[in-house]
């Protein structure tokens, strides 16, 4: 399998391995990666992978998209990664039900309670795995608001040729999420605490990427939701979603997805594309709503900084979605120099697009639909389904379940993903059901624990040399 740019076209030279994107964020023209053709499922492949565990399904899908890594060390990795250890139950992803036909998928029992984990500790392994066959180290670079930084340091620890420099905006993240990461002790995890917000953050990890031969020398790489791996691990909860919601596979499923960087539901654009029976992929979206705006309309407007929502479903507060390029150019039947002038051109000139209504037309055939939540739904849903179903929901996975319930379709089983944990934002959750979440036992008192952090200004420089300092050897 290889893999192309969504800003080129088929008939391109140097398309790529997987291995050799794994590594990689952007493609060089700007693009995303996406694989050359989707490999489809048939009805007697659904038969003999329904009753696989988690490990040996996840094995299964991964393969028809690596064919250079062997599938014995392949097979290996994914088998050392989906353990009940780490995700808490046999199942990996069990579903809950509420209703008939009505389900949560539980993708949040990893180690930081959110469904990034899913993704993360395999591109962990298979990160380790890869460095360590090329002889490579890699520094990784981030900046976090909370979900994604601690997702990547606990894939990340301990593990061969990597170094984690992540940056998060001094005392403003949550106080779980604050000792979550800082109570990290393994000498290759670097919090660096920033005087300054977010932004500030995400523009130093941008400076330090924009030059060049310092990201060359000391082997800067990233780990966003852009990357192809994490999209593609992800595929493989939708399948083992479809198996549960359909015991006798006889009907086709809707998922609904809250929906930030259209990564999670992009998964879900994969699976479906792969010939996996899903009726509806219901993208919400909080306040801020782009992504909703152009299912409903055609047109895609990100937001600047000052437009961008401060939401009690922070995770899904973004501005523009980094994943969608790679849905539009399905929509757009792979033309890569549309998709260039759309996202190169048109957003750099009009700060949007809108589409052609003969391409707008053509949404509804990718089974995409959206809606939209906001903070009164959001404590309504949690509350309603904890009085009528003794489930507490947390913030983001409600503004699903409230999409979802909107959107239902009778003899269509729904499944919401459950994308975090309630004990992650228990002052919403207090709000809204005047209820105390549980924390898992693995989690209870780390707010007590050592913590090991750097508080560094809102200055690139420092934090090139911090990272002078501390990379280890880089050839
Ligand atoms: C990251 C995240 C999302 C959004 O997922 P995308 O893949 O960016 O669309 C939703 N909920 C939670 C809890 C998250 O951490």
């Amino acid at each position: 399998m290889k893999y192309l740019s969504t800003r080129g076209h088929p008939g391109d030279a140097g398309l790529r391995g997987f291995s050799d994107i794994l590594l990689e964020g952007l493609a060089p023209d700007g693009g995303l990666y996406l694989p050359e053709r989707y490999p489809q499922v048939d009805a007697a492949m659904l038969a003999r992978w329904r009753g696989l565990p988690y490990a040996d399904l996840a094995f299964e899908v991964l393969s028809l998209f690596i064919d250079d890594i062997p599938p014995a060390d392949l097979g290996r990795l994914v088998r050392a990664t989906y353990t009940e250890a780490v995700f808490g139950t046999a199942e990996i992803a069990p579903l809950k039900r509420l209703d008939d036909g009505l389900y949560l998928e539980a993708l949040s029992n990893g180690p930081t309670l959110a469904f990034k984990d899913m993704a993360m500790q395999l591109l962990g392994a298979l990160f380790e795995y890869e460095l360590g066959r090329r002889g490579e180290q890699l520094n990784i670079l981030g900046a976090t608001s909370g979900d994604t930084g601690s997702a990547a340091e606990y894939a990340m620890r301990g593990k061969r040729g990597i170094r984690v420099f992540m940056l998060s905006p001094n005392g403003r993240m949550s106080p779980f999420q604050q000792a979550q990461m800082f109570s990290l002790q393994d000498p290759n995890i670097h919090n660096l605490a920033i005087e300054g917000v977010f932004d500030d953050c995400q523009d130093i990890v941008k400076a330090v990427g924009n030059d060049l031969p310092f990201k060359r020398r000391w082997r800067i790489g990233t780990v966003n939701s852009i990357n192809w791996a994490r999209l593609l691990a992800q595929v493989v909860y939708y399948f083992a979603g479809y198996f549960q919601a359909t015991p006798s596979g006889d009907r086709p499923v809707s998922f609904a997805v809250p929906s930030g960087n259209f990564g999670n539901i992009c998964a879900g654009h994969v699976a479906r594309m792969m010939g996996l029976p899903i009726h509806r992929l219901v993208c919400a979206t909080n306040e801020n709503d782009v992504l909703d705006e152009f299912f409903r309309t055609g047109a895609y407007r990100p937001r600047g900084t000052a437009e961008t929502h401060e939401t009690s479903s922070p995770s899904m507060d973004i501005s523009k979605a980094s994943n969608f390029e790679r849905f539009v150019f399905d929509l757009l039947q792979r033309d890569g120099a549309r998709v260039k002038a759309l996202f190169g051109a048109a957003l750099a000139r009009d700060g949007g697009f809108t589409l052609a209504p003969e391409e707008f037309a053509r949404i509804a055939g990718f089974g995409f639909s959206s809606g939209r939540s906001t903070h009164a739904d959001r404590l309504a849903t949690i509350r309603r389904t904890w009085q009528q179903h003794g489930v507490l929901v947390d913030p983001h996975t409600a503004d699903g379940l409230k999409v979802a319930l909107e959107q239902r379709e009778p003899g269509v089983p729904m499944v919401v993903l459950e994308t975090a944990l309630p004990a992650k934002f228990a002052a919403t959750i207090r709000e809204a059901a005047g209820v105390e979440p549980e924390v898992p036992p693995a989690l209870r008192g780390i707010e007590g624990l050592p913590r090991r952090f750097t508080v560094l200004p809102a200055d690139a420089a420092r934090v090139r040399q911090y990272i002078e300092a501390h990379a280890g050897p880089t050839s």
